[in-house]
């Protein structure tokens, strides 16, 4: 048994997106409903609608950064309860046998992960993601989001801040280390909230000053532009971590 939902798609490469409905697999012993309560637009998103990361599968549902309410389980369900805060992000399944699944490194899964979107999942059905009402999700690949935190604001963080955070964590950034963030878009703004938090000094490295008051306020410690003389070779040698968004 399936379920209509309403999404917002994409019919075609580059064409406009418009209101329609996809199928969602009925609840599974393992899974959870989602009700969507809001989902970030990732640049890649954009890539894949456009089909510049092919082969993209049409009608394309995008958006990996899907932060929501939980609004049945299944009966196997341990880890959430109906009302439950929670998100959703780059990928939705993996084989879970496998070296990389049993360590906690399912996105490299030998089978490949399933991703939220324009994917196919190990049944074969395309996946749809976040630009739509409900989604139908396993609760090993949900997370749960915390009260403090707004679901607008958490969204971002199931990709973009995730891209960030790994890094700077695999990397023990702490108080001492000197840390670049270069590049201070989607990515950047994150990188340089939590190399702040983490207790790092932090330099931003971006074309031109323009940004140089939001990095700042970030939590930046310094802000350097590569469009003016002699800035790259200035800091060579001075940081133990350099983080590229670019
Ligand atoms: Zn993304
Ligand atoms: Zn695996």
């Amino acid at each position: 048994m399936t379920t209509q939902i309403s999404a917002l798609l994409t019919p075609a490469p580059s064409t406009a997106f418009e209101r329609g409905t996809i199928t969602r697999r009925a609840v599974r012993p393992d899974d959870v409903l989602i009700k969507i309560a809001y989902a970030g637009i990732c640049h890649s998103d954009i890539h894949n609608a456009r089909d510049e990361w092919a082969p993209g599968m049409y009608p394309m549902v995008p958006g990996h950064e899907i932060a929501g309410i939980v609004t049945e389980i299944g009966k196997n369900v341990t880890k959430f309860k109906v009302g439950d805060r929670v998100g959703v992000g780059c990928f939705v399944d993996s084989c879970g046998q496998c070296e990389p699944c049993r360590t906690g490194e399912e996105q490299f899964c030998d089978q490949g992960a399933v991703m939220t979107y324009n994917s196919k999942d190990y049944d074969g059905e395309i996946t749809y993601g976040g630009y739509s009402t409900h989604i139908v999700v396993k609760q090993d690949y949900v997370l749960h989001i915390p009260e403090a935190i707004a679901f607008e604001t958490a969204a971002p963080l199931l990709c973009a801040g995730i891209t960030t955070y790994s890094p700077l964590r695999h990397w023990k950034t702490g108080p001492g280390m000197n840390v670049a963030v270069i590049g201070m878009g989607g990515l950047g703004h994150m990188a340089v909230q939590y190399a702040h938090a983490m207790g790092a000094h932090v330099t931003i490295i971006s074309q031109t000053r323009s940004k140089e008051d939001d990095g700042r306020h970030f939590g930046a410690n310094d802000y350097r532009a590569t469009s003016e003389e002699g800035t790259l070779k200035a800091l060579r040698g001075t940081f133990d971590l350099i983080i590229n968004t670019v």
